[in-house]
């Protein structure tokens, strides 16, 4: 047996979310990211003595909404506490987070699998301010540091230890984003630290019953950093068991350029926050009414929006996928939906044409200049066999282009409409016949496959409008 099937993995993940409300958790400097160093810092912001933090509630309504789409228990009377440590970036010497009572406990994130989806349970989620950023490399000197930062909401999501590999880790942070993406309650970019992970690593045998020391691994930018960090992390652990010696509780943080990792801080200086009640904040206490109104507000979740695909429209497990991997993607398939009832073509003209244009000139649905009827009348077009499904293409390509003609305005003024006009069609058989006199003896001595050969030639010659059922007998007869 490979050494790597003796172990089995173990890791939960915290997740910290940037949330995208105009001010801050205590204050009302403005919480959005990219403005000139230190210029959103009340004295609130910077702990001056003498102020006092008040609670924005749409983060309250953030965390909630979260709470809810996991299926969490919201905490209506919750709490915040200090979490004292010292460090630059962090101006009172404590950071406002949550300890025994958070806003949201237990709930699961649901991730698909290559042959089953899993629950992964969550302990918790809780809300706090984030701190400000050190940085190292503007000066040669000294560190300098941003504050605008501190004080921006944060959530936090705690899982279970029921990770039990990368590729699970990488559908977990993964769906995480998928849903904070359709909240609107973060812009879930990892690459620019609005959403950030770190993992709790341990590898046991199989079979054993109680987890192992754990590792904490920090610092990984992306989704794919975090399954590569994970991945590093087990194998050091597992080459270290091998080799007899024991794991200590460490927080380590990845270097994504070498895939290397390094010690932070070892159990022995491990950080002691001395939590206690924050005093300068009431208790949270969260009114029905509030309740009702986020769950009223609550958008379609993409779980749900995948079932209603599937089972209502009938779509495949696959293509149901990948419209719900955004919501607007989502929303415009509905809205498609509307106007025709060939779902299948409208799920692929979303996913096939429209994606690929969106990428080709990276745009983003909403900045597409087409509305869903007018692919519901190209998709219309196709199925009375007015056009056919190449021409289809050009005629939405010309409505990118900004002819903003009816489908059929333009299947007209571009001559893609489908004929079965027998003297046409005719023409086009026998000019495309007469240049392959070599492939018609060879169709003739039994090469029925130089069939396509000519078929393709005179869809071109027709310029894709010849009625591709009606040409084909009468091509098969004019061979005999
Ligand atoms: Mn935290």
């Amino acid at each position: 047996m490979a050494v790597e099937e003796k172990y089995e993995i173990v890791v939960g993940l915290e997740v910290h979310v940037q949330l995208n409300t105009k001010t801050k958790i205590f204050a009302a400097d403005e919480a959005d990211f990219g403005a000139a160093p230190n210029t959103h810092i009340s004295p609130i912001t910077l702990g001056l003595p003498g102020v006092l933090p008040r609670l924005n509630e749409a983060v309250v309504a953030k965390a909630i909404k979260l709470g809810l789409a996991l299926q969490c228990t919201i905490n209506k009377e919750n709490r915040f506490a200090r979490k004292n440590y010292f460090y630059a970036d962090l101006p009172k010497g404590y950071q406002i987070s949550q300890d025994q009572l958070p806003i949201c406990e237990h709930g699961f994130v649901e991730i698909q699998l290559p042959n089953e989806r899993k629950k992964i349970a969550l302990t918790r989620i809780h809300m706090e301010e984030d701190a400000g950023k050190n940085n190292h490399e503007l000066d040669p000197n000294f560190s300098l540091i941003d504050l605008n930062r501190a004080g921006v909401p944060l959530l936090e999501i705690v899982s279970e230890p029921d990770i039990r590999s990368s590729d699970e880790a990488f559908a977990y942070v993964t769906e995480l984003r998928k849903l904070v993406r359709y909240l609107d309650i973060c812009d879930g970019n990892m690459e620019e630290g609005s959403m950030r992970c770190d993992a709790n690593v341990s590898v046991r045998l199989k079979g054993e019953k109680s987890y192992r020391n754990r590792v904490e691994v920090k610092n990984m930018n992306s989704i794919r950093n975090v399954k590569r960090a994970i991945d590093v992390e087990v194998q050091r652990q597992i080459d270290i068991y091998e080799n007899g010696g024991t794991i200590e509780q460490e927080t380590r943080s990845f270097n994504q350029a070498d895939g290397t990792s390094f010690s932070l801080r070892t159990k022995e200086n491990a950080h002691d926050y001395r939590y206690f009640p924050e005093p300068d904040l009431p208790a949270v206490s969260i009114s029905d009414e509030m309740l009702n109104e986020v769950k009223a507000s609550m958008p379609a979740l993409p779980n749900e929006l995948q079932r209603l695909f599937e089972n209502e429209y009938k779509l495949s497990e696959y293509d149901a996928r990948l419209l719900t991997e955004e919501k607007s993607t989502a929303d415009f398939f509905l809205q498609l939906s509307d106007h025709t009832k060939n779902y299948k073509s409208a799920s692929n003209w979303i996913n096939n044409e429209i994606k690929s244009y969106l990428n080709e000139n990276n745009l983003a649905l909403n900045e597409l200049n087409i509305e869903p009827k007018q692919i519901a009348e190209i998709i219309q077009l196709c199925d009375d066999d007015i056009i056919s499904s190449s021409n289809a293409k050009l005629i939405f390509k010309a409505m990118m282009d900004g002819n903003i003609a009816s489908a059929i305005a333009i299947a007209e003024t571009m001559n893609l409409i489908q004929t079965s006009d027998a003297d046409e069609m005719t023409s086009w058989i026998e000019s495309v016949l007469q240049k392959f006199p070599d492939k018609v003896k060879e169709y003739q001595k039994g090469k029925k496959g130089n069939i396509n050969l000519f078929l393709g030639e005179i869809m071109k010659l027709s310029r894709g409008t010849a009625d591709p059922k009606k040409v084909k007998v009468m091509l098969e007869e004019k061979l005999k």
